[in-house]
């Protein structure tokens, strides 16, 4: 990493890395660092700034002789009689008119994101998310989504790269990246979800709630109507702490105070997405402001604190660690939307030099990919086990290395 970081130092930003959740090692919801990140006077919490690092980029690309294009929509590769791929064939956003070949001298490197917006290959490739995508997703074929939910692109370099002879990524399904940070309840920890107690729509405990957010998201997926309900008492300030919370700067920040953390809560304002948040004097009040059946959850909310008082959770075995009891007032519950599909991972069956394979694994020659659209690295689901996330492995350390092996002539 040490070369993004000349560079990014050479530009003037300082480079940081996303704090991890702060568990321990053999805590089987462990998370290293997430990834790199830049800060300036304006953007100042880690994970925020991708785009500082996107424009210093383009800008060395630039001043080295590199030629960028924007508005041009890359539409079909191009052979030669020996099969390597040699050109793409664009034209401009908007226009088919007139296309434009751009010849690939030492080879077409595609990095067109996901394909998440084309719902025929969502059912096709990752079929269990479908109903957390945005029904309007993909109808406009734009190709300048920004930081959107629920569907971003439609897959033209996967299929530019099927047209050309690639074979798919052998797992199955594709790995969606769906989160519930801003599910229900606030997280004590940075990539996670509210370790306290969740209730479905039935007023039932429905998991172990010690995970991250990828996970918790999972369990919230297969309840009634996919919501969760947090309920939880002040005493969980203090007995939940230390609070760390996403953006924060890896050895730089330090935990929130209790007293911070219910100031939060007062103003309504947990998680980086909304959620409804209701205070009541009772846990009765609390459990009727936030819609649920009021016997059912009485009961859990009683069984829960009895499993709290004993240290031991026999019905879903979280550590005891996370079993704080809903013991002292005012008390919170809170209520958010779905979890959050945020963009589908892999595609392209690739080796380890990011070179696109055929069925047989073969390399086609002149094709590499990078980014989201690589195949075969995440399975079942996303998940933040891995150093950098998916930004930081196969965006940048990828794009970094194909460009490298394909400057230096590596795979010809
Ligand atoms: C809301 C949200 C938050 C996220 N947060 C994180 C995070 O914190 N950490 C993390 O690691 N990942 C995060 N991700 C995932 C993130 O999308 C990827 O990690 C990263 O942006 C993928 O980079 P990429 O270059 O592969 O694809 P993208 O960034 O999606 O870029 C693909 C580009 O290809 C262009 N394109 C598509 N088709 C064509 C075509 N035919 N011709 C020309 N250009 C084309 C698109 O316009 C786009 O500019 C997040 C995703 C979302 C939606």
């Amino acid at each position: 990493m040490n070369w993004i970081i000349d560079i990014m130092a050479e530009a003037g930003y300082d480079t940081v890395l996303e704090a991890s959740p702060q568990l321990k090692k053999d805590d089987p919801m462990f998370c290293p660092v997430a990834s790199h990140s830049w800060v300036n006077e304006v953007i100042t919490s880690a994970g925020a700034g991708q785009q500082l690092l996107v424009d210093t980029l383009a800008q060395r690309a630039k001043s080295l002789g590199a030629q960028l294009v924007y508005e041009m929509v890359g539409e079909q590769l191009e052979k030669d009689e020996n099969g390597r791929v040699t050109g793409l064939l664009a034209h401009p956003v908007g226009s088919k008119e007139e296309y434009v070949r751009y010849v690939g001298a030492k080879g077409i490197v595609l990095a067109t994101g996901d394909f998440s917006a084309d719902k025929d290959m969502m059912r096709c490739y990752c079929p269990g998310i479908i109903d957390l995508l945005n029904p309007e997703a993909g109808e406009k074929n734009d190709y300048n989504v920004g930081f959107t939910w629920g569907g971003l692109y439609r897959g033209d370099g996967h299929k530019m790269g099927l047209w050309a002879g690639a074979a798919w990524q052998r797992t199955y399904p594709n790995a969606p990246m769906t989160l519930a940070v801003g599910t229900s309840g606030p997280a004590n920890r940075t990539m996670g979800a509210h370790r306290g107690l969740l209730l479905n729509k039935n007023g039932e405990r429905y998991s172990n709630e010690d995970a991250n957010g990828v996970f918790a998201n999972l369990a919230q997926r297969h309840q009634p109507g996919m919501l969760s309900y947090a309920i939880w008492g002040t005493n969980y300030a203090a007995d939940a702490a230390p609070w760390y919370a996403t953006g924060m700067i890896e050895g730089k920040d330090e935990p929130l105070s209790p007293e911070a953390v219910i100031e939060q809560w007062d103003a309504g304002a947990i998680g980086p997405l909304p959620q409804t948040v209701v205070k009541g004097e009772t846990i009765e009040e609390v459990v009727e402001q936030l819609g649920l059946p009021k016997d059912a959850a009485i009961d859990s909310i009683r069984r829960y604190n009895e499993l709290c008082a004993q240290g031991h959770d026999e019905d879903f075995h979280k550590k005891a660690e996370h079993l704080i009891g809903i013991t002292e007032g005012p008390f919170y519950g809170a209520v958010g939307g779905k979890p959050e599909f945020l963009t589908v991972l892999g595609g392209l069956r690739t080796n380890v030099n990011l070179q696109v394979c055929d069925e047989n694994d073969e390399p086609i020659p002149g094709l590499y990919n990078v980014g989201t659209m690589v195949g075969d690295y995440y399975a079942n689901t996303y998940n933040f086990m891995v150093e950098g996330n998916n930004l930081g492995a196969t965006c940048i350390t990828f794009g970094y290395l194909t460009g490298r092996d394909i400057a230096t002539d590596s795979f010809k």
